[in-house]
């Protein structure tokens, strides 16, 4: 009997042990898309393809000209807390790259068939790696040119109940299409394309000019109502940069109000609550405006890790921080006669 008993309670088997942290960190097929963009992007790529059949969990394809991999690199990649980013703990503080915590590849392996095709920059063969529910199926030779490309098919394949709580297609295509935006508004300099069963979303030309990316994103009215801000030594940050809409050109909802914070895009009510404070009056009732705003402070006043996927972070000052980015905005709106110069602040 007591044997019985305590057989109730028994170990998890490391593969659904994956599976269940999976289904915490990889919510939806955007989140995939986020975490492959955010890699190509740290492999210092010039041009980013991402590619999405269906809803996404069909197929998702990121394709990168950045460094490559090795075909040792390529099968540590995909193992898990495998990273060439830190190496401990104390690397954590001066991170520079977007991701950091070597699970990313591992954790999408384990709820997917994926596919990893790369090839180093300075040269070497190129390699394919298959690996499907996070087991390695095959690795062998692939001719390519330098680059990575991830392919991530049958996403959520052996997690029913994560699959069963996705949205329509055109709601889960509506988040990667927001999350392939924010890449590709805050990294002009990167041509990044985003196509949709087959047919092209945008592309930006990669040319280093935010307009011109604005422009391939959300096309010529919204591109040309757009004002920049742009301040030096505003208050609580170092500097506040980017650009907002005309009052008059915006939507029924905050999605695109884009945020970052030292180049990084966060998802920060603070700073969106700050942007549409800085209209004050001219904005219509429940209407909200575009922006792409980057704001610059000492890391050391910014907590970034409050949020296991890196889109949220934790003013010191934070009203000093909503403050300067109310004013930064409010200025270059009042230089365009936007604002009332008299516009009460506090
Ligand atoms: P992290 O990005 O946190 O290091 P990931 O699981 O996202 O962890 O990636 C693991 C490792 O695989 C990275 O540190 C990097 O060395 C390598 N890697 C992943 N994607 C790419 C890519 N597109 N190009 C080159 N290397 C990559
Ligand atoms: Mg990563």
């Amino acid at each position: 009997e007591g044997d019985e008993a305590a057989t109730k309670i028994h170990e998890l088997d490391a593969a659904t042990i994956d599976r269940i942290a999976a289904g915490e960190v990889v919510e939806r097929p955007a989140s995939v898309v986020k975490e492959l963009v955010e890699n190509a992007l740290d492999a210092d790529a010039s041009r980013i393809e991402v590619e999405v059949a269906g809803d996404g969990t069909e197929e998702l394809v990121v394709r990168d000209d950045g460094v490559g991999m090795t075909r040792a690199d390529a099968e540590a990649a995909v193992e898990r807390h495998t990273t060439s980013k830190i190496r401990d703990a104390d690397d954590l503080a001066h991170v520079g790259t977007l991701g950091f915590r070597g699970e990313a590849l591992h954790t999408i392996a384990a709820v997917s068939r994926l596919t990893v095709t790369t090839k180093p920059r300075e040269g070497g063969r190129g390699t394919e790696v298959r690996v499907a529910g996070g087991e390695i199926e095959s690795v062998g030779p692939a001719g390519r040119a330098a680059g990575t490309t991830i392919a991530v098919r049958d996403l959520f394949y052996n997690t029913p109940a994560r699959r069963e709580f996705l949205n329509a297609e055109n709601t889960e295509f509506g988040h990667v299409n927001r999350a392939v935006s924010r890449y590709a508004l805050a990294n002009p300099d990167v041509a990044v394309s985003l196509t949709h069963d087959d047919t092209e979303t945008f592309a930006t030309p990669g040319d280093g000019d935010v307009r011109s990316a604005l422009l391939a994103v959300y096309g010529r009215d919204v591109a040309e109502s757009m004002i920049a801000v742009d301040a030096d030594s505003a208050g609580a940050l170092d500097c506040v940069r980017g650009y907002v809409s005309h009052p008059e050109t915006t939507r029924s909802t905050r999605d695109y109000l884009a945020t970052y914070v030292n180049g990084r895009y966060v998802s920060d009510r603070l700073l969106r609550e700050a942007i549409v404070e800085a209209y004050g009056t001219q904005l219509a009732a429940d209407r909200f405006p575009f922006a792409v705003l980057d704001v610059e402070l000492p890391p050391s006043e910014v907590d970034a890790n409050v949020h296991p996927r890196k889109m949220e972070v934790r003013f010191e000052d934070e009203p000093g921080v909503r403050e300067a980015a109310t004013d930064a905005v409010r200025d270059a709106l009042r230089e365009h006669g936007l604002v009332r110069t008299s516009a009460p602040r506090g």
